[in-house]
C-alpha cells in the first residue's frame, strides 16, 4: 500500500476545505455485494465503503429465505443452472450463469468461514428430542461455532419456487441479517477497510482517459460534497425497488448506482424486468415480506372470497411455480373480485414447526394481530427485484474502465426475464470475490505515476487489461429527442394518472411511485406506459427541464447542499423510470416478469433490451475540476434559484 493510500487518507484533515479524499478502491454500497467486495480483497490495499443510510438499511439485511447453492448430495450445479435457465424464460447469458452457479458451494463455504450462524442440520447437535420440535433442522448457536467449524454438508436446505430440489440455506428466517452481522464484524474489525455511513455518492469521476477514478459523495453528516479519488471504483449500490409505492426493498434503493453508471457510459440492460414478488404481507402499509421458504414448507394461497386454492388451476406447480406466475395468479384474484388481497394459510403445518422455523414472520406478524399458526395471511404482490442494470461481466467489469458493479445493480444476465429465488445473494457473494480477485490484476496492469491518471505501458492495449462485457442477442432501446418527449407529454397528459398542482418535489416523489406501481405493475399495456411516459415528461418540465446527466464542475454544479439534494435525486429518479417506461414499452412480447396484455405471447427470439449511454462527451473528467475554488454559501444559494 503506497503511503498515499493510508488509512489516514479518509479522515478529516483540520482545513480540508476541498473535501478530497484518496483510497484504493472505493466501493459504493455497503450491503452483500459491497461487503463481499470489500472482505475478498487483499488487506495491502485502502477500501473505503459508502453507505447511503445507516449499515442496516439494505435489501441484504432485510433478505429472508435463503442462499441458493447446489450443496445437498443428490444436486448439482447442472440442475441449479437448468432451473435457472427455465425460470430466465429464454434471456440467462448462459456462460455468465453458468460461471456464477458453479461457484455457488465455494461462496456459501466462505461465508461459513466469516462466522454466519446458518441454521444446520441436527445430526452433530440436536437431541432426539429437538429434532422432533424443530420439525429436521436447528438454528447454529455460538456455542456450536466454537466446537465446530460449520461446513456447507453440516447446513439444513429449505425449498423455494423454482428449485427442483432443496437448495437454500439460510439462518433461521433472517438470513440476510445473520449474514450482514456477519460480515459488518468482520469489515468493522479490518485495519485496511474505512465504512462510512450516511454518505452519499451522486456522480462518478473519471480522468481524461475515461477510466472512473472516484465519485462525488455527500456527507450526511457534515452536509458537504466531498470528492473521492480512487485507482478502482465498485458499485454495489442495490437496486431500485423504492420507486414503487408497494415495494419490500428499503428506501435507499432508488437506484442511484444505475444512474450513475449510465451517466458515466455503462449500457444497461433489460430494466423492465421488475420481478414482483408474490406475497408481500397487505396490511396497513408494512413493506414486511413473506419468505417464498413458507410456501416452500406447504404453504397455501386462497382467494379470501371463494374459499377456492386458485394456484392449482394456474399451474402444475401450484404455489411453487415460479414467481411471475404465482404474482401474475394474485394479482388476477384480486383484481376479477376487487380485492386488496389474497389469503396465505400455513395453518395446517405443525406450530412448533412454525414457530422454530419462522420465528421473525411469527412474532413480527403476531405483533400486528395475525397468529399464523391459527390465522391466514393477508398477502398480495410487491416490487421486489431488478433483474436488469448495469451490463456488466460474471466479474463485474463495466464498460467504463476501472468501474466494477456487483449485486442488484448490475446485470450479468443470471436473472434472465424472471429471478430464481435466493440467487441474487449467491451472485452478490460470487461476483464480489471474482471483483477482488480482478482488482489485483487491473491495478498490477496499470501504473499509478500520481493520483490522477493511469499510465499503460507503450505495449499494452487497454483490451489486454479491460475487457467490456458481451452480449449476446440484442434489442437497442431508442430514446426520443427532447421534441418528441414533448409531444409526449401533450398527447398522454392526463388520463387517470395522478397528477401534480406544484413541484412540490416529496409530492412528485410520492405520486411517482403510485404512477409506477398504477401503469409499470404486473400487467402493462402501451396506453399505460404512454400515459405514464407523459406524466414524467410533464414533472421534468415544472422541475425545470435539468437533468443532471451533466455535472459541470467548473460551475461548481458538483456542490450538492442537503436542500439541492433533493432535486437532483428527483430528477435522476425520473429520468430512469423514463428508461424502465421505455424499455418495457419496446418489448413488444410477454415474458418472465414483463406481461404485455397487448402483447400476450413470446416474441420468436428471446433479445435482451439494453439502453446504450448518452454521449460520452457530456461527462466531467478530473482534470476539469477546478481545485482552487471554494464553496461558499452564494454557491449554494445559487443552487438554490434552480429549484
Ligand atoms: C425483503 C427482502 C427479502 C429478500 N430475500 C432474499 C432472499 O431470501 N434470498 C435472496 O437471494 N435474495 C433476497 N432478496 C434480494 C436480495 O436481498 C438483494 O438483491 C441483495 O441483498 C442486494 O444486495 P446488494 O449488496 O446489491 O444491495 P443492498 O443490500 O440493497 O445494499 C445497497 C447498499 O448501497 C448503498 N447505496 C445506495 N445508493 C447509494 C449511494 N448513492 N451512495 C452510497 N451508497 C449507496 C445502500 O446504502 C446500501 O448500503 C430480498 C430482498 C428483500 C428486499
Amino acid at each position: 500500500m503506497s503511503k498515499a493510500h493510508t488509512a489516514a487518507n479518509t479522515s478529516t484533515p483540520a482545513n480540508d476545505t476541498l473535501g478530497i479524499r484518496h483510497t484504493d478502491v472505493l466501493i459504493i454500497g455497503a450491503g452483500l455485494a459491497g461487503l463481499s467486495t470489500a472482505l475478498a480483497l487483499p488487506q495491502t490495499l485502502h477500501v473505503t465503503i459508502l453507505s447511503k443510510a445507516a449499515l442496516d438499511v439494505c435489501s441484504s439485511h432485510y433478505a429472508q429465505g435463503g442462499i441458493a447453492a447446489s450443496l445437498d448430495a443428490k444436486d448439482c450445479a447442472a440442475d441449479h443452472i437448468a432451473d435457472t435457465l427455465i425460470a430466465g424464460a429464454g434471456l440467462c447469458e448462459a456462460k455468465n450463469t453458468t460461471e456464477i452457479l458453479s461457484s455457488g458451494e465455494q461462496a456459501v463455504q466462505w461465508l461459513c468461514e466469516q462466522g454466519v450462524p446458518f441454521t444446520r442440520l441436527p445430526k452433530q447437535h440436536a437431541t432426539a428430542e429437538k429434532i422432533a420440535t424443530l420439525n429436521g433442522f436447528q438454528h447454529l448457536h455460538e456455542e456450536d461455532l466454537e466446537t465446530a467449524a460449520l461446513q456447507t454438508s453440516d447446513l439444513h436446505l429449505t425449498k423455494e419456487g423454482g428449485h427442483g430440489c432443496r437448495r437454500v440455506a439460510h439462518a433461521d428466517d433472517a438470513t440476510g441479517r445473520h449474514i450482514m452481522e456477519a460480515l459488518v464484524k468482520k469489515a468493522q474489525a479490518a485495519s485496511n477497510i474505512t465504512i462510512l455511513p450516511y454518505h452519499e455518492a451522486f456522480h462518478l469521476l473519471k480522468n481524461t482517459d475515461n477510466h472512473c477514478q472516484g465519485a462525488y459523495v455527500f456527507s450526511h453528516d457534515n452536509q458537504r460534497t466531498l470528492t473521492f479519488y480512487s485507482r478502482a471504483v465498485v458499485l454495489a449500490s442495490g437496486g431500485l425497488g423504492q420507486l414503487f409505492k408497494r415495494a419490500s426493498a428499503p428506501n435507499v434503493c432508488v437506484g442511484d448506482g444505475v444512474m450513475m453508471a449510465w451517466q458515466a457510459g455503462c449500457r444497461l440492460a433489460n430494466l423492465e424486468f421488475i420481478q414482483f414478488h408474490p406475497t408481500g404481507l397487505a396490511l396497513g402499509d408494512s413493506s414486511f415480506l413473506i419468505s417464498e421458504a413458507l410456501r416452500g414448507e406447504g404453504g397455501r394461497l386462497y382467494c379470501p372470497q371463494t374459499g377456492k386454492r386458485f394456484m392449482l388451476e394456474v399451474d402444475t406447480r401450484a404455489e411453487l411455480a415460479p414467481r411471475d406466475i404465482v404474482a401474475r395468479a394474485i394479482a388476477e384474484q384480486i383484481s376479477i373480485n376487487g380485492l386488496g388481497y389474497v389469503h396465505l394459510d400455513v395453518s395446517h403445518l405443525p406450530a412448533a414447526f412454525l414457530r422454530a422455523h419462522f420465528p421473525q414472520i411469527y412474532q413480527t406478524l403476531l405483533d400486528l394481530g395475525v397468529d399464523i399458526t391459527t390465522d391466514p395471511i393477508p398477502v398480495a404482490p410487491t416490487a421486489h427485484y431488478s433483474c436488469g442494470g448495469v451490463v456488466t461481466s460474471a466479474n463485474g467489469l463495466t464498460d467504463v474502465i476501472g468501474l466494477y458493479a456487483a449485486g442488484e445493480v448490475a446485470y450479468t444476465g443470471l436473472h434472465g426475464a424472471n429471478r430464481l429465488a435466493s440467487n441474487s445473494l449467491l451472485e452478490c457473494v460470487v461476483v464480489g470475490r471474482l471483483i477482488a480477485a480482478d482488482i489485483p490484476r487491473y491495478l498490477h496492469a496499470t501504473k499509478k505515476p500520481d493520483a490522477t491518471s493511469i499510465y499503460i505501458n507503450s505495449e499494452q492495449s487497454i483490451y489486454d487489461i479491460w475487457t467490456p462485457p458481451m452480449l449476446a442477442d440484442y434489442q437497442r432501446i431508442t430514446l426520443p429527442s427532447p421534441i418528441e418527449y414533448q409531444r409526449h407529454t401533450n398527447d398522454h397528459h392526463n388520463a387517470n394518472v395522478p397528477t401534480s398542482t406544484n413541484n412540490d418535489i416529496a409530492g412528485i416523489t410520492t405520486q411517482l411511485k403510485a404512477l409506477m406501481t398504477s401503469h409499470l405493475g404486473i400487467t402493462r399495456s402501451a396506453e399505460q406506459l404512454e400515459q405514464a411516459l407523459g406524466q414524467i415528461c410533464q414533472w421534468q418540465q415544472q422541475l425545470g427541464g435539468r437533468i443532471f446527466d451533466h455535472i459541470d464542475t467548473k460551475s461548481q454544479d458538483h456542490v450538492i447542499s442537503y436542500y439541492t439534494l433533493p432535486y437532483v435525486q428527483l430528477t435522476r429518479q425520473l429520468q430512469l423510470a423514463a428508461l424502465i417506461i421505455q424499455s418495457a414499452y419496446q418489448r413488444h412480447e410477454s415474458r418472465g416478469g414483463h406481461y404485455r396484455q397487448d402483447y400476450p405471447n413470446l416474441a420468436s427470439r428471446p433479445l435482451t433490451s439494453v439502453i446504450e449511454p448518452p454521449s460520452l462527451t457530456a461527462f466531467a473528467t478530473i482534470d476539469d475540476i477546478d481545485t482552487t475554488a471554494h464553496i461558499t454559501t452564494a454557491d449554494v444559494q445559487k443552487q438554490l434559484h434552480h429549484l
